[in-house]
């Protein structure tokens, strides 16, 4: 598949003239497959899984059950009861959070002065649950900083993650500057002391093969909507014997084994996580979606993203006062260009580009103690994809060029 082939199959970019969507890393599009699917399951299947003992309730529970599977393979997980359906990212690692609170079982015991472990460039997403966990349990919320170019060193692994150390929450891929984060390293070290490990894999799950069991981490979370698929379903791997001695946050239907007046037995896993009514047919698109990112071939989003992304960087360079946050290889970027111009402010940029019909990002991305970590308030960011083109970037450069002097400088 090439470039063409995709943009041919997804409708946003047959209209006459399709804005420049470089807002990837917020929400990528998706492919008529993808829309096929959840309008196949609302059109045909549509009655609630699980419940029924009629056919059509089995179908819908097929479909569902099924996307479960799917996703476990894109994953490389074997145990499908390890993937629990969510919204999105932001309900995964609430999910974690939450349980740990509920759950009276030594594992999972976070005492006054314990430490919890996150890098200073998380999505507030895989942030605040954390701050709430440490401000519940008393224990103390530990920052690994990365260097100037977004990397986390060794040493720095080395000397946050200490015996104290309960939990570890890592992004695999910045939102704010693409870089990937040594997982393996800090799992490790997590590992060796005892320390549980949650993995935001939000910016991951679209450009890399993630192969979940062998990064060895305990848990690892992401949304449909950033990999093609649609909104409002969202996936937590969890390993089966952490899943299995959690208490559930949300109970209700569905999520029981039986019920009396007084008490109930939870169902056994995935679906104790599951309560009320599921998200089938966006289990379905994202099924779709990963059957679709599987036809694409990471290596060909790899090389189409990275190249693209030289491109913008390389006509970044040719201006005067701009400032590109992280790695000076294009590679170490996923497709995710964040910068500043002097003097200029993000949102102004972000609007001048919009008069062009380009889509960019302006703001603090969701990640403000990185801001503060940069010394700045907010940034610009271009998130590329692999349905992007070089025609694309240029009118992007071309834009980008001006806007210094319709800003007056
Ligand atoms: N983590 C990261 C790294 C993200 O980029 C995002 C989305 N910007 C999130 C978490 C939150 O994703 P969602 O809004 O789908 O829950």
């Amino acid at each position: 598949m090439t470039v063409h082939d995709i943009r041919h199959n997804i409708s946003f970019f047959r209209q006459e003239r399709p804005p420049v969507y470089f807002d990837n890393s917020a929400t990528t599009q998706q492919p008529d497959e993808v829309i096929r699917a959840v309008i196949n399951f609302s059109r045909y299947t549509n009655a609630n899984p699980f419940r029924g003992l009629y056919d059509l309730s089995g179908e819908a529970t097929a479909v569902y059950e099924a996307a479960r599977k799917k996703v476990a393979a894109f994953l490389n997980i074997s145990d499908p009861r390890q993937i629990v359906f969510t919204r999105n990212t932001t309900e995964s690692i609430n999910l974690v959070a939450e349980c740990i609170l509920r759950t009276n079982h030594s594992r999972f015991r976070i005492d006054p002065g314990d430490r919890i472990v996150v890098t200073v460039s998380e999505h507030h997403s895989n942030l605040l649950p954390w701050q709430r966990l440490a401000r519940i349990t008393g224990a103390r919320l530990v920052f690994m900083e990365p260097d100037s170019t977004g990397l986390i060193t060794d040493a720095e692994i080395e000397s946050r993650i200490t015996d104290r150390t309960k939990l570890v929450a890592a992004a695999h891929v910045s939102n704010v500057w693409g870089r990937v984060n040594p997982i393996d390293k800090i799992i490790l070290r997590a590992r060796s002391v005892g320390a549980l490990t949650v993995i935001d894999g939000a910016q991951a799950v679209a450009h890399m093969k993630v192969d979940v069991r062998n990064t060895g981490c305990d848990f690892y979370a992401f949304s449909g909507h950033k990999m093609l698929g649609p909104m409002g379903i969202g996936v937590l791997f969890g390993r089966a014997d952490l899943l299995e001695q959690l208490d559930p946050f949300l109970s209700g239907g569905e999520m029981i084994e039986y019920v009396t007046r007084e008490s109930a037995t939870y169902a056994p896993i995935p679906h104790k996580f599951e309560a009320g009514t599921v998200n089938a047919a966006g289990a379905a698109g994202l099924a779709a979606a990963c059957d679709y990112i599987d036809k694409i071939g990471f290596d060909y989003i790899k090389s189409q993203v990275n190249t693209l992304t030289a491109e913008v960087m390389n006509g970044m360079r040719e201006m005067e006062g701009i400032t590109v946050y992280g790695s000076r290889n294009p590679s170490e970027h996923n497709g995710i260009v964040s910068f500043s111009i002097a003097g200029c402010h993000p949102h102004d940029v972000a609007s001048i580009l919009n008069e062009d019909h380009i889509c960019v990002r302006a703001g603090h991305h969701c990640a403000q103690p990185l801001m503060q970590f940069l010394g700045i308030g907010s940034c610009v960011r271009c998130s590329l994809y692999a349905y992007n083109t070089h025609r694309e970037v240029s009118r992007f450069i071309d834009c980008l060029s001006r806007v210094r002097k319709v800003m007056g400088y």
